[in-house]
């Protein structure tokens, strides 16, 4: 017989943790905006998106632009580009909707779990996922911020 258990988290980040997620949050959303402006531009004149792989080579050049990019943990900007969109990709069961590329694709629902997803909701959603998989795996306290 199989069975389901559920487990509920809550966090109670210290300050300097707090800091450091506001900081890792707004520069993933910073990275995430920058290359959906681009990837809606290449949709539109292309047809496609943009891979991972031609976003993922211009981190390094905006990180020497805007220095502040370089204060957070790189994993995550990185993790907010494979994921540009977080918008396509589904914050419940982590199915990618290719059709959510298209920025004009507001509220979608996921085709793999049924749940209705507004795209901004949604890409919030994986955001705070990806500020706990940081928090867990923080060595903030030990090494403090950047
Ligand atoms: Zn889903």
């Amino acid at each position: 017989m199989k069975k389901h258990k559920s487990y509920k988290f809550r966090i109670y980040p210290n300050k300097e943790q707090e800091i450091l997620i506001a900081k890792t949050i707004g520069c993933s959303r910073f990275i995430f905006n920058h290359f959906l402006v681009k990837w809606d531009e290449s949709y539109k004149t292309t047809g496609k998106g943009l891979s991972y792989g031609s976003c993922s080579k211009e981190i390094p050049m905006l990180k020497d632009t805007f220095d502040w990019l370089k204060e957070v943990d790189s994993t995550s900007v990185q993790t907010s580009v494979k994921h540009l969109a977080s918008s396509q990709l589904c914050s419940s069961c982590g199915h990618q909707h290719k059709d959510v590329k298209h920025l004009g694709l507001r509220e979608w629902t996921c085709p793999s779990c049924g749940i209705h997803h507004d795209r901004d909701v949604n890409a919030g959603l994986n955001l705070k996922q990806e500020a706990e998989r940081i928090l867990a795996s923080s060595t903030v306290g030990t090494t403090g911020l950047a």
